[in-house]
């Protein structure tokens, strides 16, 4: 899929070449003050979140 002219967030890349799988687990309660500080653009389907709060970060993928 093409970035659309608006898209003002990143998008997904190639995988690098030693990059680590991650396995998805499903969400956790959800904690206090956490903030996405970082994300993907919202114009595809998957979107993946950095999150920070309360002493702890974690990516969040939405589907
Ligand atoms: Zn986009």
């Amino acid at each position: 899929m093409m970035p659309l002219e608006e898209c003002v967030s990143p998008h997904l890349v190639m995988a690098q070449r030693d990059h680590v799988r991650l396995d998805w687990r499903k969400p956790y309660r959800a904690l206090e003050r956490v903030r996405p500080t970082a994300w993907t653009c919202a114009c595809w389907a998957t979107v993946y979140e950095l999150c920070e709060g309360g002493g702890r970060a974690f990516l969040r993928r939405t589907i």
